[in-house]
This record gives structure tokens, C-alpha cells and sequence, in this order.
């Protein structure tokens, strides 16, 4: 079947309108009318080509929520018309150890919902910037949000997991002091979740103007990380720090506001290395250095299930397909609040 998308055609390239094709569903399969598509700064690294390896045409895209509009013979879990979400996964082995654990984002197969190899033409995955698309039911989460709701639901599929996973798995609660460097995408919902978790949120920021509206996403306290000074009054006093940051920048000066026994995850995923960190700045005060990528299935729903119950949602501006490019340029200057979502809807324009 024949669904309208946009993507790229090479890296250096605009997205533009295309028409792609989409299996039918297989007995496992759920085949979903895509309602929204969150945009998210990794799709710009990829489309781009600032990561290796992107495969063209590129139709970016792993926010993904709609509505079912078929299932396989042997889907028992799903229904024509119930609301549902893809984030960044739509297949792995199921067989690993990884994928035992729920783990499946750690799988050593794990296929990602754009830019990775499968059976369907044209022999890549093909993501959410698309009117419809089929995937595995063990890969489709549940939405329990108000259908009101869902457009704003959109990015809690990898924004919104990808922070939630490093904040339970360093399990953040109450107590806690926590720093989020970085208020976009990812780092407005760290804020929201470890603010929901019960922990004293620090913000992080380079913009001056996210200051004030940094507090209304959760934060308790809110640091322009250019100002030594106010960087310095938080010295040795963080127990975690989340870093979204999607950009090359000095980690020492986040080391140095952690507590002894500390750990900075790096979530944020840059074309080029960081400097490389003063070792000294972790061996005096044993502090860790880690790393995380998005989630598994398991623990995605149980984020969209903690969302729900929380009333959390992503502050979004909703654009249509053909605004994509100038988002990408908004988002670049760090330009959004917080996160652009396309209504698919416009695809059919
Ligand atoms: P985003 O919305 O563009 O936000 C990134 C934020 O980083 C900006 O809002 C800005 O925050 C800060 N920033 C950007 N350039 C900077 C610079 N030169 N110096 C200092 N700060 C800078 O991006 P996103 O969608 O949240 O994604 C963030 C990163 O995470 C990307 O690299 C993305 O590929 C990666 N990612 C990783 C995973 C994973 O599984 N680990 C999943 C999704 C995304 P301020 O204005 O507040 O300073
Ligand atoms: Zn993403
Ligand atoms: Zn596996």
C-alpha cells in the first residue's frame, strides 16, 4: 500500500513530499493511521547524515501516535480504533538476554523505526513523518492519555522515555538533588519526570530566556550555565545530572557539581565528541560518567502508564509536514518550546 511521507533524498538535501510503501500487516502486525509525529533532534542528526550510515530515501520520525487501522489474524492485544503509540523500536531478536529483560533497545538486532534494515522495500525502515505504518505488535504501546491529549502525547515516545529510563535506573526520588543540562525536547520532559519523582530539580541552560519558563515545567532551581557564579553555588551538591545536551560542550564543569559517588548520564547524542573529560574530576570524588539510550517496550508503557497517571504531557508546537524544514532550523537555534509535532493530517494536502 501506497502512503504519503516526507523525507530526504540525500544529507545535504531538504525533506520533501514522497510516496512510500507500506507492507500489509502480517499476522503479528498492527497497521496504524499516524494522527502525530513529535520531531526529535536525533532525526536531524540522521536526515542529515551527522551520524553514520543513513540510508536514503530517509523518512525520518519515532514519536509516533494514531489510531489502529487493521491487525493480523493472530494480534490479540490490539483493536481497530484504539489509540496507540510507536516510539523509537519496531523490531529485535525477542531471543537475547536484552530482550528476556524487556531490554530490547540493548539488543544486538534491535531495528529502529527509521534507518535500519528490513524485508520492506526499499530495504530500510521508513519512520512517522507518514500517513500510516506496520509494525509488530510487540512494539506498539498503549495510550491511556484523554484522546484530547494526543497530539502532546506524541514525544513522550522517545523524549519522554529516554529520560524516565536514566532517572529510575539511577533511581531518582525524593531526597535527590537532580540537574537536567538542557532544555529542549528531551530535557523539558527530565525536568517534568524527576520534578513528578519527587526530587529537587535543577535546570540547566544556555538560554537565558528558558529561565523563567524553565520553573513552570517543574524546576525548583533554574542556572544559566555560562555564569561561573551561578554554576559555582551548586558545587558538590548533585546527586545525578541527565545531559540532553545535543552538542559538544565541557563536562568538567558539570563534574564539578556533583557530590562524591555522583553520575552524570549523557543522553544527548552529538555528531562530534565531547573534550574529554579531567579525570581528576571523577577519581577525587569517584564520581561516574554513564550513558543511556532510550528504553525498552516494558518500560515505555510504564512511562506512558506513570505519564497518564501524572497528567504529563509535552509542551509542544503543533506544524504541518511542509514546515519541517524551518522547524529544523528552529530547533537548531534552540528555538522551540519544547517540542515541534507534525499533525500527519497535512500529509494528505
Ligand atoms: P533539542 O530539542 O534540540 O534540545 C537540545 C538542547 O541542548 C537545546 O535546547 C539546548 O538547551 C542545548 N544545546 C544545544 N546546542 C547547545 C550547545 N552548542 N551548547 C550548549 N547547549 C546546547 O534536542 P533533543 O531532541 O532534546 O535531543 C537532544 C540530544 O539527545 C540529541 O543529540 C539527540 O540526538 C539525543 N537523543 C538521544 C537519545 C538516546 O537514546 N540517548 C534519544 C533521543 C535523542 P538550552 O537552550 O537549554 O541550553
Ligand atoms: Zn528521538
Ligand atoms: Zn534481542
Amino acid at each position: 500500500m501506497t502512503t504519503k511521507a516526507y523525507g530526504a533524498h540525500a544529507g545535504n538535501q531538504p525533506l520533501e513530499p514522497m510516496d512510500i510503501a507500506r507492507r500489509a500487516p502480517g499476522p503479528h502486525d498492527v497497521q496504524i493511521d499516524i494522527a502525530y509525529c513529535g520531531v526529535c533532534h536525533s532525526d536531524i542528526h540522521q536526515v542529515r547524515s551527522e551520524w553514520a550510515g543513513t540510508r536514503y530515501p530517509c523518512v525520518p520520525g519515532h514519536e509516533i501516535v494514531g489510531r489502529v487501522s487493521a491487525v493480523g489474524a493472530h494480534v490479540a492485544g490490539f483493536r481497530t480504533g484504539d489509540l496507540v503509540g510507536v516510539g523509537c523500536i519496531v523490531d529485535s531478536c525477542r531471543h537475547c538476554a536484552d530482550c528476556g529483560e524487556g531490554l530490547e533497545n540493548y539488543c544486538d538486532h534491535m531495528i529502529g523505526t527509521y534507518n535500519f534494515p528490513t524485508d520492506d522495500a526499499p530495504g530500510h525502515t521508513l519512520g512517522g513523518y507518514s500517513q500510516r505504518i506496520v509494525v509488530h505488535e510487540h512494539y506498539v504501546l498503549r495510550i491511556r492519555h484523554p484522546e484530547a491529549q494526543l497530539a502532546a502525547v506524541a514525544p513522550l515516545l522517545c523524549a519522554g522515555i529516554t529520560t524516565y529510563s536514566p532517572l529510575r535506573h539511577w533511581k531518582v526520588g525524593p531526597g535527590h538533588k537532580v540537574g537536567v543540562v538542557g532544555i529542549g525536547g528531551l530535557g523539558h520532559m527530565g525536568i517534568k519526570l524527576a520534578h513528578a519523582m519527587g526530587a529537587h530539580v535543577v535546570a540547566f541552560t544556555t538560554s537565558e530566556p528558558k529561565r523563567e519558563a524553565a520553573r513552570t515545567l517543574g524546576a525548583d532551581e533554574v542556572v544559566v550555565s555560562r555564569d561561573a557564579d551561578e554554576m559555582a553555588a551548586h558545587a558538590r551538591s548533585l546527586d545525578f545530572i541527565l545531559n540532553t545536551v545535543a552538542a559538544p560542550h565541557d563536562l568538567d564543569a558539570f563534574f564539578a557539581l556533583l557530590k562524591r559517588d555522583g553520575t552524570m548520564t549523557l543522553v544527548g547524542a552529538p555528531a562530534t565528541p565531547h573534550p574529554s573529560p579531567e579525570v581528576f574530576n571523577l577519581i577525587m570524588k569517584r564520581r561516574s560518567l554513564a550513558g543511556s539510550m532510550i528504553g525498552g517496550i516494558p518500560e515505555t508503557q510504564e512511562m506512558l502508564d506513570f505519564c497518564a497517571e501524572h497528567g504529563i504531557v509535552a509542551d509542544i508546537e503543533l506544524i504541518r509536514a511542509d514546515q519541517i524544514n524551518e522547524a529544523y532550523e528552529r530547533m537548531i537555534k534552540g528555538d522551540v518550546k519544547y517540542r515541534f509535532v507534525i499533525d500527519n493530517a497535512s500529509l494528505a494536502a
